[in-house]
């Protein structure tokens, strides 16, 4: 029997199956402990994040009163470590072939239905250009695995496209990468090319359920996909981002995987994950969501992103437009600190919109509202949309960046931050409404910033925007 071991290499030991068993075991055991529950509370106010032991105890959590404090603490968390401050950012999708065979993905090798794309540079350039005249700096890019189609060098020329794209005033100042697990070279050549955040998801930390979502191709192989990010970070990227795909295996296994894999990065790095995405299982072309009884639902779904946010708070949670408006709403207040934003899911789909019959998305997308739409809802609810992508900029990664979120003082370059990025939207892309809401915005939050000397240069640098300079940060 393989021993747990949060700092070792292996996928096996990190990611202890017997650990996990045990852990929902204890958690089942003590679920109408409330007197432990509210320790674990109390150890979860200091903000210092929770062990997956604890987390799964809170998870099987059904006492009203304590149901309503965890919510409350997950909130007060996200309050003072990310303000009201929102991130955008939108997949681009570059390519759709895939010799994968995950079952819940309508890439899979198999799937005849969709037309394959893959985009060109000439077609890159279009679709970012589509993007930056949205508002956007900040994108996830997406491809499927496929050696052919879209090696390592596609990518890395493809990365180099977007960031010497500027049209108008645009530009694209972070490009997070998710593509498939691959070796330590190619994750320095990545790092090399410039990219903020490599993101992977691991969809099911459950091994036997893991081989049997993804019968053929590379990404079978659980351990080399279990073990990327231990790459990842061996070929120095710093920032890494983790996520399961809820639904696909029972949420008590891969809830307590998910938190001991940010233990183990942690552990062997000294460094967690960057940030940690929560996508469920959504309807898409060739995929029947009632396959998938594991399927959770909004309540869950809400006590979920509330634990993350309580268990490790210093890691940014992101949500993707797979959520209904009103779903991403709820997590949005106890969690999230980063949404996409008028996103397509498709090859291309951003430059020309897609007849229906040609359909190539990964996925459907809930919430269609536009950038504008959804930057005007934030504000409207109190947010501040923001399109930061400063500290990768001026080297506050890994460890770097750990150090300043741990201490609080993150805050006083992000707050300013949000209102430089949301002040070029407002100039550059939004609507009449939206500037105008905006603007009354701005002038409150700019009330609030405490330290003189950065209120000053703010006020300095909105002035000097109004005038036609960009990219002030902080
Ligand atoms: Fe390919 Fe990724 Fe879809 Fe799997 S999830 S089929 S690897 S694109
Ligand atoms: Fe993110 Fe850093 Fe910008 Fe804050 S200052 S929003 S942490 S990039």
């Amino acid at each position: 029997m393989t021993r747990y071991n949060p700092a070792s290499s292996r996928a096996e030991e990190f990611i202890n199956d017997q650990e996990i068993l045990d852990t929902i075991e204890y958690a089942q055991k003590n679920k109408d402990n409330l007197e432990l529950m509210r320790k674990v509370l109390e150890k979860g106010k200091k903000q210092q994040g929770l062990t997956h032991r604890e987390a799964a105890l809170l998870l099987e959590c059904e006492d009203e009163q304590i149901l309503a404090e965890m919510f409350e603490l997950a909130k007060q968390i996200k309050e003072r470590i990310y303000g009201r401050r929102i991130v955008l950012f939108a997949p681009l999708y570059l390519s759709n072939y895939c010799v994968n065979g995950c079952v819940y993905c309508p890439y899979h090798q198999k799937n005849k239905h969709i037309r394959r794309k893959k985009l060109t540079q000439e077609e890159i350039r279009k679709e970012v250009i589509a993007l930056q005249d949205m508002g956007h700096k900040r994108l996830a890019l997406e491809s499927g695995e496929d050696p052919l189609h879209s090696p390592i060098e596609y990518i890395l020329e493809s990365i180099d496209t977007i960031y010497n794209i500027h049209h108008k005033n645009g530009a694209i100042r972070r490009v997070n990468v998710n593509i498939a697990a691959t070796s330590v070279e190619n994750y320095k050549k990545l790092e090399q090319a410039g990219i903020g955040t490599y993101i992977l998801f691991q969809e099911t930390y459950h091994k036997e359920t893991y081989e049997q979502l993804h019968p053929t191709g590379p990404k079978h192989d659980y351990a080399y996909h279990t073990e990327a990010m231990d790459r990842a970070m061996e070929g120095d990227i710093d920032d890494v981002g983790i996520g399961v795909l809820f639904g696909l295996y029972k949420y008590r296994y891969d809830f307590v995987g998910l938190i001991m894999h940010a233990e183990h990065l942690e552990a062997k790095f000294g460094v967690g994950p960057h940030t940690i995405s929560v996508p469920r299982i959504r309807p898409a072309d060739d995929i029947d969501v009632s396959e998938f009884p594991e399927a959770i639902v909004d309540s869950l779904f809400k006590k979920i992103v509330a634990l993350i946010r309580i268990s490790t708070p210093y890691t940014g949670m992101i949500i993707s437009t797979r959520e209904s408006a009103s779903s991403r709403e709820e997590v949005l207040e106890i969690g999230v600190s980063q949404i996409s934003g008028g996103s397509s899911t498709s090859v291309g789909g951003y430059a020309e919109k897609e007849l229906l019959e040609d359909n190539s998305a990964q996925f459907d997308t809930s919430d269609k509202r536009t950038l504008d739409e959804i930057i005007y809802w934030l504000m409207n609810s109190g947010y501040v949309p923001s399109f930061c992508t400063a500290c990768y900029r001026a080297g506050r990664t890994g460890d770097r960046f750990m150090a300043l979120a741990k201490s609080g003082q993150i805050g006083n370059v992000c707050q300013p931050n949000s209102l430089m990025t949301l002040t070029e939207y407002l100039l550059d892309y939004a609507s009449p409404e939206t500037k105008k809401l905006g603007e009354q915005l701005i002038q409150k939050e700019l009330a609030h910033i405490l330290d003189a000397n950065v209120k000053r240069r703010s006020e300095e640098y909105i002035l000097q925007m109004e005038h036609g300079s960009r990219d002030f940060r902080f």
